[in-house]
């Protein structure tokens, strides 16, 4: 079994950890599918002539009432789960399968046998199409099970309905047992196999069941267990200590209350404001952030909608790609961001060919050297979009390293009537922040980068994640020096990298003096939610405990502790 000691404490229990899918918490005792159904073997033909029209109307009989069953489910049920239920009724009355089956059947195979080697012939097809098609393959299986069940008088494969709510452990489970789970018996679900995107997840989110997939060890959890299921840190806890399930399973119930009331705007529990933005790439994506209750944009990755290009856009096709950004937001923040282009994001009219270390080369601001041009013209399209829109926006340059370039940035900006300001990407400037803030109204911190050269490992790399884990005590005292600089010069510093789509780093950010935080449109109810439920003096204390530590692991579980 394997276990995990980043997890919280659990008194005696193991701990087994898996993919988070659905957040939420549910304790309960363990209900399993019930037993694989029993496959007849390949016999020989045995059903004499005379016997077949009989033997193909027991295959059409059993085929029907398998389909009436998932189809009078389908009715009950609602959206993907009526959709998965309704596809496999289908499959158990396609003319295909059951053509297929009845010509075995002609040959003097069994009704049940035919159902097999038929099914099997549309799964080996499926799979051998791959994609989309592939993925029907288990829809053909579980028909299969189903058919062969009732044709052989085995019970009902799938999901037994427990007599008190409970938690389904299983390997996998075929679309339709997910898509026929009853909230009110099955409390949350973990599974072995599957991924972020099975059917199981994608049915569990529609359900708003607390669900963790791939837990390595599941299927050694001994029947008769009690096992807590948390979504949110994607582990599965055996026989759990009951005050610690309680209160986790109670922790989670508010969260999600939080979470379904959230509406901005950002603030601690206590009233210190903390504006929620959004990163967004164009005018489609501001407008949905808009509506996501993002107080603005913190973050415009202009270089993204050009990545393709082989020449420069003109400003005119700059500004109109600006203006519509502005425009989601009248009124409001949006900071946006010169192009940053190389290394990960290599733009054709922008990026050397030739760089033998392109995350350290001419990349971001430093483009701006060989051609100059290129950023005078994008500041000139900002300004066209800032006057077509009646709006301010403020403008950032990416990879700044020295106190000149932010000035001749600040400079180029100002001229424009343009707030500007700079990313903190690069540890030099963290550590010159209060210089570069004597140019520049603003800073936001870029920790994926920034954590990618304060640890000196590529943020691309699988093999080095741990090094460019946002919660790497060296990052956040990087983080804390800037923020510092911010509060002594009374002017705002944000985070606008990945840690601030992380609900409870955000807190952390927040108590090291951190004045907004830019994430991802799908985690600012979450990061806006969870600040709510906290003191500014608690994120004080959570991020002097975690700057305290040697690494991101304590770091996450000395800040959890204290803001729970
Ligand atoms: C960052 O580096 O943290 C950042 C926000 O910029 P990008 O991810 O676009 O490099
Ligand atoms: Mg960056």
């Amino acid at each position: 079994m394997s276990t995990t000691d980043s997890s919280p404490p659990a008194t005696g229990s193991a701990v087994l950890t898996g993919t988070p899918v659905v957040p939420g918490a549910a304790v309960g005792p363990v209900v399993r599918p019930a037993g694989a159904v029993q496959l007849p073997d390949g016999r020989p033909a045995t059903v004499p002539e005379a016997g077949r029209a009989a033997e193909k109307d027991r295959f059409g009989a059993a085929a029907e009432r398998v389909a009436e069953r998932l189809t009078a489910r389908a009715a009950a049920a609602t959206g993907v789960s009526a959709e998965v239920l309704s596809t496999t009724a289908g499959i158990a009355r396609d003319r295909a399968l059951r053509t297929t089956a009845e010509q075995r059947i002609d040959e003097g195979v069994p009704a049940a046998v035919a159902a097999v080697t038929a099914a099997q012939q549309f799964m080996d097809m499926f799979a051998s199409l791959g994609g989309l098609m592939a993925e029907r393959v288990p829809d053909v299986r579980d028909v299969r099970d189903r058919i062969v069940a009732e044709l052989t008088g085995q019970g009902e494969p799938g999901v037994p309905a427990p007599d008190q709510p409970s938690v389904l452990l299983a390997d996998d489970l075929a679309p339709a047992d997910t898509a026929g789970l009853d909230p009110s018996r099955i409390l949350a679900l973990a599974t072995r196999l599957g991924g972020t995107t099975s059917h199981t997840a994608i049915i569990a989110r529609q359900l708003g069941l607390p669900c963790v997939v791939g837990v390595g060890g599941l299927d050694q959890v001994p029947a008769g267990a009690t096992v807590l299921v948390d979504g949110e840190q994607g582990t599965v806890t055996v026989d759990p200590d009951a005050d610690e399930a309680r209160s986790r399973v109670e922790g989670a119930r508010r969260a999600a209350e939080a979470l379904a009331s959230y509406a901005g705007p950002g603030r601690t529990r206590d009233g210190s404001v903390v504006q929620i933005l959004a990163n967004v790439q164009d005018g489609a994506g501001a407008r949905a952030a808009a509506i996501a209750y993002a107080e603005g944009v913190g973050l415009f990755r202009t270089e993204l909608a050009f990545l393709g290009r082989a020449q420069e856009p003109s400003v005119e096709e700059q500004a109109a790609g600006y203006a519509e950004v502005l425009a989601a937001f009248p009124g409001r923040k949006v900071v946006v961001r010169t192009l940053d282009a190389g290394s990960d994001k290599p733009l054709a009219f922008a990026t050397p060919p030739d760089e033998a270390n392109p995350a350290l080369g001419v990349r971001g601001l430093r483009v701006a050297r060989r051609d100059p041009g290129l950023l005078e013209r994008q500041l000139d399209a900002v300004a066209e979009a800032a006057a077509r829109t009646g709006s301010t926006p403020w403008v950032m340059a990416p990879m700044v390293a020295t106190v000149p370039e932010a000035a001749g940035f600040a400079a180029a900006v100002r001229a424009r009537g343009l707030v500007p300001g700079v990313m903190v990407e690069v540890p030099s400037a963290a550590l010159h922040a209060e210089r570069l803030l004597a140019h520049v109204d603003f800073l936001s911190i870029g920790t994926n980068d920034l954590s990618q050269y304060a640890l000196a490992a590529d943020r691309l790399s699988a093999d080095l994640a741990e090094l460019t884990d946002p919660w790497q005590p060296a990052l956040l005292e990087l983080v804390a020096i800037t923020a510092a600089a911010g509060r002594r010069a009374g002017k705002p510093v944000g985070v606008c990298g990945e840690a601030a789509a992380d609900p409870l780093l955000g807190c952390v950010l927040v108590g090291l003096g951190i004045t907004s935080l830019s994430c991802a449109t799908s985690a600012v109810a979450r990061v806006g939610a969870r600040l709510a439920t906290v003191d500014l003096e608690a994120c004080e204390r959570a991020a002097a405990a975690a700057l305290a530590t040697d690494g991101p692991q304590a770091a996450r579980a000395a800040a959890r502790a204290l803001l729970g």
